[in-house]
């Protein structure tokens, strides 16, 4: 599966999206184009975020749709060629008179914004969840590589600096570990916390990547070499600033929370 919600002119802006699903009798009609589109290759069946035409509010107008591959007017486009995660595909998708029936319509007309909405919560605890392992592996495999590389005489362990640079990361990483897993039980809980998970999405990606940097400095220039998995991590690890809401948008939504 897929969902499919960025264009190219609307990522951050989700209400700006120009794709449309116009109702033709008993079927909708779907026009517009998708980007950056997760599994947008692979996927059987993609939800698309369209707009009706025909309905001036640009909330109410808003409703997800079920498009199944090989149904007439959807083409999938190209694999993007990103500089991480590139076991996993990110296409463009095009709809062209697409025609699905009514029944493909997720819930009761103007309602797809507000889910896309409530679901945004899980999207970025995943997030988190993902970068704070991550930050936890590369920790992992730092402290195992450190043991081992000798300079100067003496294992890189044994440097203060080293030393200092791995107590800040364990530090941090056990920092957001302790939070993230306090989220995990609260949505869980069904609790509403989607501020606090964006401030677990906007610390424990800043700090994941922060850790990229330290412990790949650390790894010299083997850290620089696809063979070592530090080098993978460093590039997988960019796009969680960017991706889920971006990090600009967590701080639009904390602060919106705590200025009111
Ligand atoms: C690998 C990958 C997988 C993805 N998977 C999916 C997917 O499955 N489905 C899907 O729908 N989308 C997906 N996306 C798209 C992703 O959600 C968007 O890239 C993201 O929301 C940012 O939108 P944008 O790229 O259009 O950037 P823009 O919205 O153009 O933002 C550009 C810059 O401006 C900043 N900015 C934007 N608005 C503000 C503001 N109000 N104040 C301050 N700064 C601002 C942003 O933070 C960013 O730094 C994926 C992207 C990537 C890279």
């Amino acid at each position: 599966m897929a969902i499919a919600m960025s264009e190219p002119a609307a990522g951050s802006d989700l209400a700006g999206i120009k794709t449309t699903a116009l109702e033709d009798g008993d079927s909708f009609v779907l026009n517009g184009q998708k980007t950056f589109i997760s599994n947008g290759i692979n996927c059987d069946l993609v939800i698309v975020v369209a707009k009706d035409p025909r309905e001036s509010n640009p909330h109410a107008a808003v409703d997800l749709f079920l498009v199944e591959a090989g149904t007439p007017g959807f083409e999938k486009g190209k694999r993007l060629n990103k500089i991480g995660w590139r076991s996993q595909d990110t296409a463009e998708l095009f709809f062209a008179d697409c025609r699905i029936p009514g029944e493909n319509r997720l819930g009761p007309k103007g309602t797809g914004f507000k889910n896309l909405m409530i679901n945004l919560q899980q999207e970025r605890l995943i997030c988190a969840i993902g970068a704070q392992t991550a930050a936890e592996f590369m920790l992992e495999e730092t402290i195992r590589y450190c043991r081992q590389r000798e300079v100067f005489g003496k294992k890189l362990t044994q440097l203060q600096n080293t030393q200092f640079v791995l107590a800040e990361i364990a530090a941090e990483v056990t920092i957001g570990r302790t939070f993230v897993d306090k989220m995990i039980l609260e949505h869980w809980q069904k609790n509403s916390v989607s501020v606090e998970v964006s401030m677990a999405k906007l610390w424990i990606t800043e700090m994941a990547w922060r850790v990229a940097d330290r412990c790949l400095q650390l790894f010299g220039g083997y850290g620089y070499c696809e063979e070592y998995p530090i080098a993978r991590a460093w590039r997988d690890i960019r796009v969680t600033r960017i991706l889920a809401g971006s990090n600009e948008i967590m701080k639009q939504v904390i602060a919106r929370a705590v200025t009111k």
